[in-house]
């Protein structure tokens, strides 16, 4: 979710902040001459097992997780980003200081990337060049139970952190659906997750520190801490990039996973809107009606027919749970303990049920990041917005995914693609949604642009200082 939506503003309905725009605006002078130039150097500092331009290698290097959009997926057909250059994997942070001198050097673009499920295409170079690839960055530098704080590589998976910080009696603040993931990548393109309820977002105080490579003739490790490590959080890797981090875990709670389900899903989303209200501070707690429910990964606990409503809660706050779930006419399904549960429940969270209904029903859907407590309270006029009638009679619903958030509900607005219907006319129908949702007290973010969305006039004064050549991952500026 973005800043825009997260902090309750209201985005602007210009279309052009919707949606990306295909185009040459920041794309650096460069040529196939460098591009071999700089291959040369690469496999000088990292050997031939360092660098590919395999097919295969650019190929993966050209997807991640923005085909949840249908917007950013034509525009990736119609070949609206390129593919890469050249990829390479460095085994140490070290390696990457001279990787860049290297592509400064010769005038390459440099995107990094961590897993790539980044969903709105902000990892998918638009100008070709280097994708460095930071999965190979794995090293977990240890716990600090008094500083309440864990230091990893970039390419640390965020459950290898969350698991090597439970073997030490403590969590992270936060981690995303997304739990394979990378520390870079969560930090460069990600927001929130598992523990967003209790802590904000992820530039909130969540990182105390950080390793940053810029892209400069001179580059080396700069290590930034306190606030100053602040600023390069969600800036997409333009402002340097991320070799290592520090950020905040807590001592280890006596959690329960729980799953309630409800006859139907206002009883659900009346539930978890009282969870907000009573402050039970769960470290995750969605809702989703018996559509989405549907669609989710088979589990006894998520019942065919029934609303749902799951979360990571303190054991001590079981009875309150269980009390609110009987007040609204629910009852409690599974009550299971464990990382892998929890790891579980998270991957049924944020931007995941979309996922799963879009993989049940391809090019069925769109979606729209939503916040407000207008989602629940105004929930069918929400739903009508992108509700559309299919031809024969009948209308094609949209449903709703909701988050309990940082004081406030948030979650996944999904519209549906008419059969056959043409792009531009799902760009217009959700173009034409935007008022409509700001009129009805909702706040809207787009996912279906690839644009820095985090106060874009301060990443780019930081850009200018660690990219003034306009290297890292160029044309993310609306
Ligand atoms: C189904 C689904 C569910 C999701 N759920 C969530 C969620 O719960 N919460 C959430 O916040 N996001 C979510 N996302 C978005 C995304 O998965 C996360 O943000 C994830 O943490 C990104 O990590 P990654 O390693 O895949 O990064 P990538 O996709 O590889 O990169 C993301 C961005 O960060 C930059 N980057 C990567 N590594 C570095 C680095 N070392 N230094 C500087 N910049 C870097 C990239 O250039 C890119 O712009 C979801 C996406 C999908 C498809």
């Amino acid at each position: 979710m973005s800043e825009a939506v997260r902090e309750g503003v209201k985005v602007s309905t210009d279309v052009g902040h919707l949606f990306a725009v295909a185009g040459d605006d920041g794309r650096p002078d460069f040529s196939p001459a460098d591009v071999d130039a700089l291959v040369d150097d690469l496999i000088a500092v990292l050997g031939p097992r360092g660098v590919s331009q395999l097919p295969r290698s650019v190929d993966r290097a050209s997807r991640d997780g923005s085909g949840m959009s249908p917007v950013i997926t034509a525009q990736l057909d119609a070949g609206e980003l390129s593919v890469p250059d050249v990829v390479c994997y460095p085994r140490s942070v070290d390696e990457v200081p001279e990787i860049m001198r290297a592509a400064v050097r010769h005038g390459v673009p440099v995107t990094t990337r961590g897993k790539g499920t980044g969903n709105y295409g902000q990892v998918l170079p638009r100008f070709g060049g280097l994708v460095l690839d930071m999965t190979s960055l794995t090293t977990i530098h240890g716990v600090d139970p008094d500083a309440g704080t864990i230091t990893a590589d970039a390419g640390t998976k965020m459950l290898s952190l969350e698991s090597y910080a439970q073997e030490h009696g403590q969590q992270l603040w936060m981690y995303p659906s997304t739990v394979q993931s990378t520390l870079g990548g969560f930090l460069g393109g990600g927001s929130a997750g598992t523990g967003t309820i209790v802590h904000g977002r992820n530039h909130e105080g969540f990182v105390t520190a950080v390793d940053i490579v810029p892209a400069t003739a001179d580059a080396r490790i700069i290590h930034l801490e306190g606030e100053d490590a602040q600023p390069y959080v969600h800036t997409y890797g333009v402002a340097g990039v991320i070799v290592r981090a520090t950020v905040k875990v807590e001592p280890l709670g006596d959690w329960r996973n729980v799953y309630a389900s409800f006859p139907d899903r206002s009883s659900a989303f009346a539930a978890a809107t009282a969870v907000m209200r009573a402050r039970l501070q769960p470290r995750l707690m969605s809702a989703d009606g018996p559509d989405i429910v549907a669609a989710l990964p088979d589990d006894e606990a998520l019942v065919p027919g029934r609303g749902s409503v799951r979360g990571i809660l303190d054991a001590s706050r079981l009875t309150e749970f269980e009390t609110i779930v009987a007040d609204h006419g629910g009852r409690m399904e599974a009550s299971r303990t464990g990382i892998n549960a929890s790891v579980k429940l998270s991957t049924l969270s944020y931007n995941h049920p979309t996922w799963w209904l879009q993989k049940k029903e391809p090019g069925r859907w769109f979606h729209m990041e939503c916040q407000g407590t207008a989602v629940v309270d105004r929930f069918e006029e929400v739903l009508d917005v992108y509700s559309v009638p299919d031809g024969g009679g009948n209308e094609l619903r949209a449903n709703f995914h909701l988050e309990v958030g940082n004081d406030m509900m948030f979650g996944m607005l999904n519209g549906p693609v008419l059969p056959g219907e043409s792009i531009d006319t799902v760009r217009d129908r959700i173009a034409a949604g935007v008022p409509q949702l700001e009129a009805l007290g909702v706040s809207v973010h787009s996912p279906h642009q690839w644009y820095i969305d985090l106060e874009p006039d301060r990443v780019r004064r930081l850009a200018a200082d660690f990219d003034p050549h306009g290297l890292l991952n160029p044309g993310r500026w609306m």
